[in-house]
């Protein structure tokens, strides 16, 4: 456990039980309730579905989405605040439809509602909200057909709130709400001064592309007033950020918001809700600190210095306690999917000996690579792989001039990598690893090769460099013999997973076991229910996965609550505009030319369109027969 350091970064969902096996797991007042993943995945392959597949895991939405109420509520007990909590889910972060009705359904209880940031999200808001209480939050640029929407839904009962992202749409909102007849909830969007560390920030600031500043804030209450229309607005928002490490950021945001808001409520609006966005953080690495993949605090931290800096600026003023809005997306998301592969292959880099005795007539820089090759020691480590990368650069120079022989050139890179592999070997477990034998160790590793796409499946691995929890899901009984990377099988050089998470940092190989002959070893990534999914795309046409997703009930049972196909070849190649009858007709073209042409017999012809056929219908990743 400590290996992949599961008990941190897990928030106690996932353990290891005694056969070595990953485990999901829950309290309840009679104890724990856990299931092993590899239970989870026989059951999968007994209904003949193959891998990648993306696990959804119902309970520990639900129960993400209470530790987040939950929350908010014993802050607010505990400060004795007069306000409520309302959450909304920013559909952007998961927008898939079981996501949502599962979000529906969990949230109902607590008025949970959505956050859309354009019409499609309206849309599909509205036809899975069904408690009337809970809150629609219509941020994005908006067009009048999307202004049209919202104030249809608000005729219709639903709590839409118009976020105003840029000066111009107070314009429309007046026009379209009048000729529509219909007296909105609209809020504002602001610039803060007060900007975020960490990788997802960029959304906040002074320079921040959405929201107003506050010159324009001021001028939106004037043209408000001037309307008639200053008891429209309600809602004060902002979002500095996604993944907010340090909770110094949140507090500095949170009081500068609730400045501005105290001065609209002085100005005479009839205000009532202050909107934090997002940027609650998830702990990917399980290090509790302010490192881009972790948080310095926790749910409860985060709930009681929003509800306790909210308090304290209101107070002062007088002001009545707002209903507190925050647009948690990650947090309440990522732990409930974890994509779960089969490893295809391996490749080592562990080089065959070099001869006794080199060859006659071999040029001098190879003999001194190997002599050096012959003198390595101990002792002279840091000397032996500086000479070696200087011989090696050398006999590859003297290739590119044609000086010397392909073979010369294998035999000189073989001796290379026997230094390379002694050096790795020999400075294990010292002290003071020399600079230039520091990396050693990745040249060495392993490739093992995972069925999966990093574009389709962890977009974010390659666009920002993000890092999931990656670990093996069983023979966890045993310790890890190998160090390795992993690839994907995508064929792009940047398909690979060579971060991984560590509570100093990050490292750059992950350790795995041996891969034992025809049994089928299972890697999990961790954490990967927020934004990864939405942003994924078709690169070298692999589709989505297949997803599954379970409930898991008190006595330990559990149920596949949904099984949906992932894309066949036909899928994506229709996505990128393909005519597939065309490419059926092709096929049948060109299988009947070669019948006349007595290429193939006709039989051959039923075999081979058979084959394309199959082909076309079949999953996009590699299928073990
Ligand atoms: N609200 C807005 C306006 C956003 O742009 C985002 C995402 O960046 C979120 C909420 C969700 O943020 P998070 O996933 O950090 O909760």
């Amino acid at each position: 456990a400590e290996l992949y350091n599961i008990r941190n970064w897990s928030a106690g969902y996932f353990d290891i039980n005694a056969k070595g096996e990953v485990i999901y797991q829950y309290r309840t007042k009679q104890g724990l309730v856990q299931v092993s993943l590899m239970d989870i995945i026989r059951g999968i392959r007994a209904r003949g579905m193959s891998f990648p597949v993306l696990l959804r895991i119902s309970n520990i939405l639900d129960s993400q989405i209470s530790l987040l109420h939950e929350s908010f509520r014993k802050a607010i007990h505990a400060f004795g605040y007069k306000g409520n909590y309302r959450g909304v889910f920013p559909i952007k972060v998961n927008q898939q439809q079981q996501v949502l009705e599962e979000i529906s359904e969990f949230g109902s209880r607590y008025h949970h509602g959505f956050e859309a940031g354009s019409k499609a999200e309206l849309l599909a808001a509205l036809a899975f909200i069904k408690d009337p209480e809970a809150l629609i939050i219509c941020n994005g640029y908006k067009d009048s057909e999307f202004i049209d929407l919202g104030l249809y839904a608000t005729k219709l009962g639903y709590r839409c709130i118009f976020v105003i992202e840029m000066p111009s749409e107070a314009d429309l909102i007046l026009e379209r709400s009048r000729l529509l007849q219909v007296e909105p909830w609209i809020g504002v969007r602001i610039k803060l001064a007060s900007k975020a560390s960490g990788h997802w920030t960029e959304s906040g600031g002074d320079r921040s592309i959405f929201g107003l500043s506050l010159p324009e804030v001021v001028e939106l209450v004037d043209k408000l007033k001037q309307e008639g229309a200053l008891s429209w607005l309600r809602l004060l928002h902002y979002h500095v950020g996604s993944q907010i490490p340090n909770i110094r950021d949140i507090r500095s945001a949170v009081q500068e918001a609730t400045r501005v808001y105290t001065g609209l409520v002085t100005e005479g609006a009839p205000m009532g809700f202050v909107d934090f966005g997002g940027g609650l953080a998830v702990d990917y690495d399980g290090s509790q600190t302010n490192y881009h993949s972790s948080r310095n605090y926790t749910v409860e931290e985060y709930c009681a210095d929003i509800i306790e800096t909210v308090m304290s600026v209101v107070d002062e003023q007088n002001i009545e306690h707002p209903t507190i809005v925050t647009e948690s997306g990650r947090f309440i998301v990522a732990y409930y999917s974890v994509l779960i592969f089969n490893i295809l292959d391996v490749t080592r880099f562990t080089p065959a000996l070099p001869p006794e005795k080199l060859p006659d007539g071999v040029n001098e820089l190879t003999q001194n690579l190997f002599e050096t090759y012959q003198k390595l020691s101990v002792k002279n480590l840091q000397e032996s792989i500086n000479d070696a990368i200087y011989y090696r650069d050398q006999i590859r120079d003297l290739f590119k001039h044609g000086d010397i022989s392909l073979r010369e050139r294998a035999l000189a890179e073989n001796i290379f990598w026997n230094i390379v592999s002694q050096v790795s070997e020999k400075s294990r477990g010292m002290k003071k690893i020399p600079v230039e034998i520091e990396g050693i160790e990745v040249a060495l590793s392993d490739i093992y090769y995972g069925n999966f796409s990093v574009f389709q499946s962890l977009p974010d691995t390659w666009a920002i460099d993000q890092v999931f929890p990656v670990m093996p899901l069983h023979r966890l009984d045993t310790m890890p013999s190998r160090e390795a990377i992993i690839s994907d099988i995508t064929c792009d050089s940047d398909g690979k997973l060579d971060h991984f998470i560590d509570p100093h940092g990050e490292k750059l190989t992950l350790p795995l076991h041996e891969l034992r002959g025809e049994e089928e070893y299972y890697v999990g990534v961790f954490l990967v229910g927020a934004y990864q999914e939405t942003l994924g795309d078709l690169h070298n046409l692999l589709g989505d996965t297949n997803v599954v997703t379970i409930c898991v009930h008190e006595d330990g049972s559990y149920n596949f609550v949904s099984e949906i196909e992932g894309d066949s070849v036909a899928d994506v190649l229709s996505y990128v505009e393909y005519d597939i009858k065309y490419i059926r007709r092709r096929f049948r073209e060109m299988a009947e030319q070669a019948v006349s042409e007595n290429r193939i017999t006709v039989q051959e012809r039923a075999s081979i369109l058979k084959a394309l056929e199959d082909g076309l219908d079949g999953y996009t990743y590699y299928e073990k027969d």
